[in-house]
């Protein structure tokens, strides 16, 4: 049975910048949970930050790669690719090659990001753990796309 990695605040974890969660609600994750499918990581709190903290945006320079900052100039960008070397480690102890992520995120997002104005502006991207999971050939939903990790796991379940 495929496992699948999920982003802590999925499962009602207050692990959020702002000490909230993003709670699922649907039937089939407690149906995985039951299974013991689920492997679960924050990878902000895998790479070393704590809750509540500083919302973080990613910047991207066009000369030396992307940065990630908070609303008050931090830079952050150590402890994100940390925490997605984590997760990457996670899927590889695990043979995870499905992830179902928070959309938007600056680490979990996997259509959109916000564009590091913090305006509430967000442009096409990907967060900082997506994208190093992608790159290893994990495939990465989010709550926007379940109904077509569902489907590929059920056809997987079939053959
Ligand atoms: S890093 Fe990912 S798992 Fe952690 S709070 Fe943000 S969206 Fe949720």
């Amino acid at each position: 049975m495929e496992k699948i990695l999920i982003s802590s605040c999925f499962l009602g974890n207050k692990v959020r910048y702002d000490g909230k969660d993003n709670l699922l609600t649907e039937n089939f994750i407690q149906r995985w949970q039951q299974e013991q499918r689920l492997v679960v990581i924050c990878p902000e709190l895998a790479g070393g930050l704590l809750t509540p903290r500083a919302p973080a945006e990613i910047k991207c320079h066009n000369d030396d790669g992307i940065q990630v900052v908070t609303n008050t100039g931090g830079d952050v960008t150590v402890a994100f690719q940390r925490g997605a070397n984590e997760a990457l480690r996670v899927c590889q102890l695990h043979g995870i090659r499905y992830a179902l992520l928070k959309e938007s995120s600056p680490s979990c997002g996997s259509s959109t990001i916000y564009d590091g104005s913090f305006k509430q502006s967000k442009i096409p991207g990907q967060g900082i753990t997506t994208r190093l999971l992608t790159a290893n050939g994990i495939k990465v939903y989010s709550e926007k796309t379940m109904a077509a990790l569902c489907l590929e796991l059920a056809t997987i379940a079939s053959t």
